[in-house]
């Protein structure tokens, strides 16, 4: 059963809060709006107003009252007793950081993602669990959530630090290991389209309308990462779509870590399509782009220096589509929106579609330049001699290709995708070491040529010999 939400507020947009209670998947039932300010240090509405509150949430049947601004402890604790009374649990009081921290711990996939969000959540709690040894101290008997049941508060805190710091350790080591399950996904053949975006851009919608069927993707590969990924249906070569927690507004600075990780799929991604919303305000739309890009660019620079390894390959181009053209006016008002982002220099025009995931109206073009966008890439085997030569060029492959395969013996063998921007560069590192080509294939994505050659082996010797003809020295 859907949860049903009171809102408490003491301004008038709730726009953003009703799309955040939605990602949660609970109803908004009612709103209470309290135009005083500043709110009531104590209780956030006032003695007056809560009374109001609380027949409402009564009459409404809520069991979910959420304010729409982030509280201190102390009203937390004093709202969650007021609406709660003695019946622990029977309806919950969540601040704005509560609720996108529930949110995040639903989408959470990965088990990096998990640990961020569990990181976070503690983050929040600790105050909280201040407060309850501040209470307890003063005779107040504590509820069982913050340790009031079998360990005493203290104890809870103290179980607490310790658990934050076993995070901490654990997410640094896993950092390492990340880039594992994107040669996976290129290996299966795929490629990655993430969706980005604020909520109730249409990320979701978009995603359903581009999978023609939904097929939610059920090998093991990608079953951790999201269950929302879905493959869209075409003639050509797969492409895999993720959907995404959209970007929110004022995130707390500690929670940045859990957002990002709840968006690994863009670190993944061979395109990003930021999805935006054409039927805002002109002003809040071109503000959410230009603050969008900064979140994305932002997360390009934490994942490039801290990964070790073979992923430092930039941010993947970020596509924009404007969404909902259905619900503009005219097409002269469509115009003047689109302009409005290109003239301020934030999006090329030709990195910008129009489209609407309710009339399908532009997912045809949509496709066009997602297959346009995704990059070509070049698969090879090859032997080194074993060289310094050979180490400097693995260490390097390391850097720009998707190294898939490494095996060293007298000679090492090397199976690794490169991009095909990379190709001569490769070739000539290649050649100069002494590398043979075990095989190469060729994978083309483009829409602008034939259609796709098999990766398979019949085409690989043709392929081998291509590289040959290129510089390199086939082995047989
Ligand atoms: P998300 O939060 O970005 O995943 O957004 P959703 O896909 O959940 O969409 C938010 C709301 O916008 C829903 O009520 C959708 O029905 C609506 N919506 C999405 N795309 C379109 C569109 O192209 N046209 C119209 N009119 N509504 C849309
Ligand atoms: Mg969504």
């Amino acid at each position: 059963m859907r949860r049903k939400a009171l809102l408490l507020t003491t301004h008038r947009d709730t726009a953003e809060l009703e799309e955040l209670v939605s990602a949660l998947g609970a109803d908004v039932a009612g709103t209470i709006l309290q135009k005083r300010s500043p709110p009531d240090p104590v209780t956030y509405l006032g003695a007056g107003k809560l009374e109001d509150a609380r027949a409402t949430q009564r009459a409404i049947g809520a069991d979910l009252v959420v304010v729409n601004a982030a509280l201190k402890p102390g009203q937390i604790f004093a709202l969650q007793r007021f609406f709660a009374g003695e019946e622990e649990g029977a309806v919950e009081v969540y601040d704005r950081t509560r609720l996108i921290l529930e949110i995040f711990r639903e989408r959470a996939r990965s088990p990096e993602a998990r640990l961020q969000v569990e990181l976070a959540q503690l983050t929040y709690d600790m105050p909280l669990v201040k407060e309850a040894i501040h209470r307890e101290k003063k005779g107040e008997r504590q509820a069982a959530m913050f340790g009031g049941g079998d360990y005493g508060v203290e104890d809870y805190y103290n179980m607490m630090k310790k658990r934050m710091a076993r995070i901490r350790r654990d997410l640094a080591k896993m950092r390492h290991e990340r880039g594992v399950r994107r040669k996976h996904r290129r290996r299966g053949g795929f490629h990655l389209v993430s969706l980005a975006g604020y909520t109730n851009a249409g990320k979701s919608s978009l995603l359903r309308a581009l999978s023609e069927k939904e097929t939610l993707v059920e090998d093991r590969y990608f079953s951790t990462l999201s269950t929302k990924t879905a493959r869209a249906q075409s003639d050509r070569r797969d492409i895999l779509v993720t959907d995404t927690v959209g970007f929110i507004e004022d995130l707390p600075p500690w929670m940045v870590e859990a957002f990002h990780s709840t968006l690994e799929e863009i670190a993944l991604a061979d395109v990003i399509l930021l999805v935006v919303d054409a039927s805002d305000e002109v002003e809040e739309m071109v503000r959410r782009v230009r603050s969008s890009l900064r979140v994305l660019h932002e997360f390009d620079a934490e994942i490039a220096p801290g990964a070790a390894g073979p992923y430092r390959r930039g941010l993947a181009p970020i596509l924009v589509a404007l969404n909902k053209i259905d619900r503009v006016g005219t097409p002269v008002e469509l115009e003047a929106r689109a302009n409005a982002l290109v003239q301020d220099g934030l999006v090329r025009e030709d990195m910008l579609v129009r489209v609407s995931a309710q009339t399908r109206e532009g997912l045809d073009k949509l496709y066009g330049k997602l297959y346009d966008l995704i990059p070509d890439y070049d698969e090879f085997e090859v032997a080194l001699p074993a060289s310094p030569e050979s180490e400097a060029l693995i260490a390097w492959l390391h850097e720009s290709a998707d190294v898939l395969d490494l095996t060293r013996g007298n000679e090492v063998h090397l199976h690794f995708e490169a991009k095909r921007s990379l190709r001569a560069t490769l070739l000539e590192k290649l050649a100069a070491v002494g590398a043979t080509a075990l095989r190469e294939v060729k994978r083309e994505s483009s829409l602008s040529g034939e259609p796709s050659p098999s990766a398979g082996p019949a085409d690989a010797a043709s392929s081998a010999a291509s590289a040959r003809s290129d510089g390199l020295p086939g082995a047989s």
